[in-house]
């Protein structure tokens, strides 16, 4: 994603120029990973600027913290209307990534966080681009696993869980995928480093259970619920590794990411890549995104 970046964040209430928004070396968050982000994607429709489940993002948001007891200030309907004001604010009307994240701050070197622990709440925005080739994508699986939930707990979308992402992504990139598909512990396959994985068989598809550590994503809930209008069910069941080379589509899902269509896995060509269904929940998802889908207008939050 790049693109002139937008003038104001968002830091602790404020609305700061962003070559001003800088933190103390002593922030605990720089330290330990203890920080807690989203991603969120809003649409501009040529007419109407729309933020896709903003409520469920901010709700995603204060659950992450609670797993580590970070005493965010902030209700989902306060970050909420902090994220539309970043907009008006910025005076921005395209389509952009948003970035809320909520941090430890100077709390010195001390592993318990408890409610005195000060916590800082920031927001930008990024003009979004496409991260991957809309048309298809190369995969590659991980030697690298995926964090066990047995480790740190899955669900909270932590800062310093995405050291298991960046490493699966570097060597992914390194032996020329675009991107890297994770095995759980079990070697059942559980996601890629940054979107959940679905796969197609005979017109059937599923995605690993949130067992496997899986982020239980937003995009992937609303693939569920279009799936289910185009009359394709959608089953959470462990997904072997073999599974994939022998699927008729797989597709990826994740905020920034959007739903991508996956060609490869490990230079096996996936199906006899008419990628139908993907294409039919790709069209729903879009109508959806652009202000088409009156059924599904409570998913969007307009800015303008
Ligand atoms: N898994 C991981 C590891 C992710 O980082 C993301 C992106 N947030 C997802 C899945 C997809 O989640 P969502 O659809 O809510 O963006």
């Amino acid at each position: 994603m790049h693109g002139p970046a937008p003038k104001y964040v968002w830091l602790d209430g404020k609305y700061v120029p962003a070559s001003k928004a800088s933190v103390p070396i002593t922030t605990h968050a720089l330290h330990y990973g203890t920080a807690a982000f989203e991603g969120i994607r809003a649409y501009w429709n040529g007419s109407q600027l729309n933020i896709f489940r903003l409520k469920e993002h901010a709700a995603r948001l204060r659950r992450s913290a609670r797993y580590y007891e970070m005493n965010l200030e902030y209700t989902e309907e306060q970050i909420a209307e902090a994220v539309v004001g970043m907009y008006r604010k910025n005076r921005i009307r395209e389509s952009c990534y948003i970035r809320p994240f909520c941090f430890v701050g100077e709390y010195g070197i001390n592993m318990h966080i408890t409610k005195e622990a000060p916590v800082r709440l920031a927001i930008m925005l990024i003009p979004a681009s496409h991260i991957f080739d809309a048309k298809g994508i190369s995969v590659a699986v991980s030697t690298w696993r995926k964090f066990s939930h047995m480790a740190t707990p899955s669900q909270a979308k932590m800062s310093g869980n995405y050291l298991n992402s960046i490493v699966a992504t570097i060597e992914a990139r390194r032996h020329g995928a675009d991107e890297a598909i994770m095995l759980d512990h079990a070697g059942n396959v559980c996601e890629a480093s940054g979107e959940n994985i679905f796969v197609v068989k005979d017109r059937e598809v599923f995605t690993p259970p949130a067992s496997s550590g899986a982020l239980d994503g937003i995009t992937a809930d609303s693939v569920r619920s279009i799936s289910g209008d185009l009359g394709i069910g959608v089953t959470a069941r462990n997904v072997a590794r073999d599974d994939l080379y022998g699927a008729d589509e797989i597709f990826l899902t994740g905020t920034a990411a959007g739903i991508i269509p996956v060609r490869s896995v490990d230079g096996t060509k996936i199906g006899d890549g008419s990628g139908c269904v993907t294409d039919s929940i790709i069209r729903g998802y879009e109508e959806i995104t652009m202000g088409l889908n009156d059924s599904y207008a409570h998913w969007l939050t307009a800015v303008y």
